[in-house]
Formats: C-alpha cells, structure tokens, sequence
C-alpha cells in the first residue's frame, strides 16, 4: 500500500488557553492532521497540565501522527484563578510574555503557516511578518458577534453607542448591516455596557475591537460557523475579509470525513463524570433539561440558589453540570456548592462537575439545554437539534442568545434576569408548553447543520479550501 502523502507545510495552531478555544481549535488540528499536515498545537503549560490529566492526549497522538504538543508558560502562578472575572488574565499575561516565545517557536521550528486565535490578532499579525510566515485568524464566536465587534467603532457614528445607562438597553440597534433590528442594546456582546459604577467603557471594550480590526491584516479569517446558520452577517464580513473559510461545525466533521477511525475525541480541562451518562439511559425520551454554564462562568450562591429552585419547582428532570468552581470566589468554605443541594435534588435530578456534553446533548433523554450561551456551547446544541434556554454571561454570549431567541426560534432568552419563576416558566416553556414549535425548528438546524459537513456542504468543501490554501501559502 502506497504510504499517505505528507504535506510540506507546518501550521503552527495557537489558541486563547479557555476550554472553548481549545476545543474548536483542537478539532481543526485533528482534521489538518488527517490530511497529513504538519500541525504543532501550542498549549499553556497550564491547560497542557490539566489536558494531560483528564482529557485522552496519548490515543490523540497515537492516531494523528504528524500532529504534537508544544507549552509554553502563561506567565502567571499555577494556583491562580482563571475563570469568572479574572478569565481574561492568562490572555493578557500571554501578550506580554508569549512574544519572545512564539518568534522562537515559530523560527526554530520552521512553521509556515501560524493558525492564531484571533484573540491575539496583533500578537500573530506582528511576529508572523517579523519572521516571514502567513497569519491566519481562527475566531471561536460566531459570524454574528465577529460582525458586531468589528461594527463596533459605526455604532458610535451612527449614535447607537455608547450605552448611557439601564434606559437605553431595550433600544433597538439598526445600523449593523445585515443584522438591522435584531439586536437591542442589551444584546450587544457584554464589553459594549460601560461599567457600572464608573460609567467609564468596558475595560476589555477598546482590545476587542482592535483585535477584530486587526484581523483585516490576516491572510485568512477561519470561522467556526455554516454559511446557512448565519447568512445575513456572513455575506457582509466577505466584503470586508475576502479570504473567509466557514468551516464548523467542527467537531461534525469527523464522522463524516473518516467513519471508522475517527471518534470523538475527549479534550476535557475537568475530569468528565461518566455516571451521568447511565443516569441519563434510565430516563424517559426527551424529558430531562441538561443545564450547564460552561467553563467560565461563575456566579452568586443566591443566583445558583434561583436556578436550583426555578430547576426543582419546574418539576422536570435535569441534569446540571457544575463546576468545583462555579460559585464566584471569595466567600471561602461556602464557595463549595451546598452539599444539601445535591442531595436534595435526587428526586428528579443529577448534579456533577463536568460532563461529556457532546454526547450528552445527542442523548435521547434529553429534551433542551440551560446554556450560558458560549458559541461551543451554541453550536454543539444546534447539531444536536436542541432547544435552549439561555442565561448569557458575557463577551459574545448576549448576541448568540438573542440568535437563539429571535433569529433561529430554537428556544428562549433569559437575558440579565435570574429569578425562579422565570427559571421555572420558561423551563416548562420549552419543555412542554411550546415543546413542538421549538423541536421542530431545531431539527431543521440540525439538518442544515449536518449537510454543511458532509460531502459538498459548504463547510466540507471550505475545509478542502483552507487546506489548499495553507499548502499553497507554505511552499
Ligand atoms: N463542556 C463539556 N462539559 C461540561 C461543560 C462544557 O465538555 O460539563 C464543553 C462544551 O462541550 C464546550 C466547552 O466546554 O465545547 C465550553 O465552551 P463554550 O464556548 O460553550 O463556553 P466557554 O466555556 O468558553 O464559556
């Protein structure tokens, strides 16, 4: 048998060390690596540590062989946290130490194509053309708030921004082309709100949408959407960035491109409790809500206290999926979630720390999903075909709710509300009362999702695109 031809280009892929970015990003890797690309995947040492610890690392090598792992040091102490408010500060950290770092990598190891998250765009924009090789941008949102954030700076001419205080958030925006009216001020990403107390902007406000401007310097921007999903903004963005590659949903594509040797592969940073999956197996068809938050967000105890009653009083069954540290920090011992909670909540529920939410949401008990709206999250739902609720917490969170609620009907919004009743009504909303409408156009996503990766669905062939783009940029 002939050996597979191996390509003489070398991507180097380099995500924003958060859960979310590593996995999108780390499925783009396995399918480079399928087609015998060189693919270095450079980590943090800390999420490296926690990968090699929970998630399946050593089968991921042993399947991919031109695909391996390079660290580098995040500049901040092991212990320190990095989710809630502070989870921006192993990105920022990165952009002061990681320079040097990457030029070294990027010389010494003679890549010839850096695949950034275009969370550092102008980190990747200025050492790619310092040693000469081409930059492309992986953006883990959606089309939608890419296009938000790059209109940001039109808001301002238009007056739609700033934001002056709680009266405007219910204004309607109008001017974002192709998104005219959709959106309020309050579905805005989170960063547009000034702050609170100072009425000052957001403090990560001016980086976002100077690292989306920065973008327009990448040879590509590689985005982890279907053309069907978000059309309106997508035909927009490719007058501005010509070389667009819509590949997701990403962690789709492995069934369909190689059936026999590809699973899903385990790229967890918390260690996956599995009895829920068995839990799950002696529930009825589409009768439990699985509710999850993501890996970054972190909330009151009194907030977790109105989805735990709103969750009970809906009298559903539920799965939640809580992290150790959910709970925002700083109340000590009582950080921990109640251990009565738990306990109490066996009746009709299950709650543990971190599941395999891919299979979860494909599991034929469940019925809909409590998402705090990350695009993973999102995108994971919509090829599952399940409805949502959402809580959106930050960043692009506040417009893939609104995408939910009021563009693809495929479930509701709880924006900047967190009450039990609300909880408990719009539970049951979706869960009963509206159960068909919104099952109905989920599966219709799912459908348009599934035909986007497989063979000659816009996002197969993309994928063929970028990899002939990349061997093209590296000769
Ligand atoms: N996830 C998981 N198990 C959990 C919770 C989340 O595997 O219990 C995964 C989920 O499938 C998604 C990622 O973690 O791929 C979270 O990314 P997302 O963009 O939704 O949100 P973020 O964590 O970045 O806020």
């Amino acid at each position: 048998m002939k050996p597979p031809q191996t390509s003489s280009a070398h991507v180097l892929i380099f995500p924003c060390p958060a859960q979310g970015h590593v996995n999108s990003m780390l499925n783009l890797a396995q399918l480079l690596a399928l087609r015998h690309l060189h693919v270095t995947f450079l980590n943090t040492e800390h999420t490296h540590n926690r990968l090699t610890r929970f998630a399946d690392i050593e089968s991921l090598l042993a399947r991919y062989p031109t695909l391996r792992f390079k660290t580098i040091p995040d500049g901040l102490p092991e212990e320190h946290p990095r989710s809630g408010e502070r989870a921006a500060e192993p990105l920022l950290s990165l952009k002061v130490h990681g320079k040097p770092l990457l030029r070294d990598i990027l010389v010494k190891e003679k890549v010839t194509c850096l695949v950034a998250d275009g969370l550092f765009a102008k980190l990747a924009n200025d050492m790619a053309e310092e040693v000469g090789v081409a930059s492309i941008h992986f953006r883990t949102i959606g089309a939608s708030s890419f296009w938000t954030y790059f209109w940001a700076p039109y808001l301002f001419q238009s007056n739609e921004l700033p934001v002056t205080g709680e009266e405007d958030m219910d204004c309607v925006i109008t001017s974002i082309p192709g998104m005219e009216n959709l959106l309020r001020c309050r579905d805005l990403p989170s960063f547009f709100r000034p702050n609170r107390d100072t009425g000052k902007p957001h403090v990560h406000f001016e980086t976002v949408v100077s690292e989306t401007q920065q973008s327009l310097r990448a040879s590509a921007v590689i985005l982890n959407t279907f053309d069907d999903l978000e059309a309106p903004a997508l035909s927009h963005i490719r007058r501005h960035f010509p070389t667009i590659f819509t590949v997701g949903p990403l962690h789709q594509h492995r069934e369909s491109r190689a059936p026999t040797s590809i699973t899903t592969s385990n790229n967890s940073m918390w260690e996956e409790d599995m009895s829920c999956m068995e839990w799950l197996d002696s529930q009825p068809f589409r009768s439990v809500i699985y509710v999850s938050f993501g890996s970054l967000t972190t909330m009151t105890k009194e907030s977790l206290m109105e989805f735990w009653y709103g969750l009970v009083n809906s009298k559903r069954r539920f799965l939640w999926a809580v992290r150790s540290d959910m709970i925002a920090a700083g109340e000590g011992k009582e950080d921990r979630v109640p251990a009565e909670l738990v306990e109490g909540t066996k009746e009709r529920g299950l709650m543990v720390g971190w599941v395999p939410q891919v299979e979860v949401l494909a599991h034929k008990s469940v019925g809909a999903f409590m998402t705090h709206c990350g695009w993973n999250s999102t995108i994971e739902s919509v090829v599952a075909g399940v409805p949502m609720v959402c809580w959106p917490y930050f960043a692009d969170q506040q417009v893939n709710s609104r995408l939910v609620s009021d563009s693809w009907k495929v479930g509701l919004d709880m924006k900047d509300v967190c009450d039990r009743n609300v909880v408990e009504n719009m539970v049951n909303d979706v869960m009963l009362n509206r159960k068909e409408e919104f099952l109905q156009s989920a599966e219709k996503l799912a459908i348009l999702a599934r035909k986007s990766v497989s063979e000659s669905g816009s996002s197969y062939d993309n994928l063929d695109r970028l990899i002939e783009f990349i061997e093209s940029i590296s000769q």
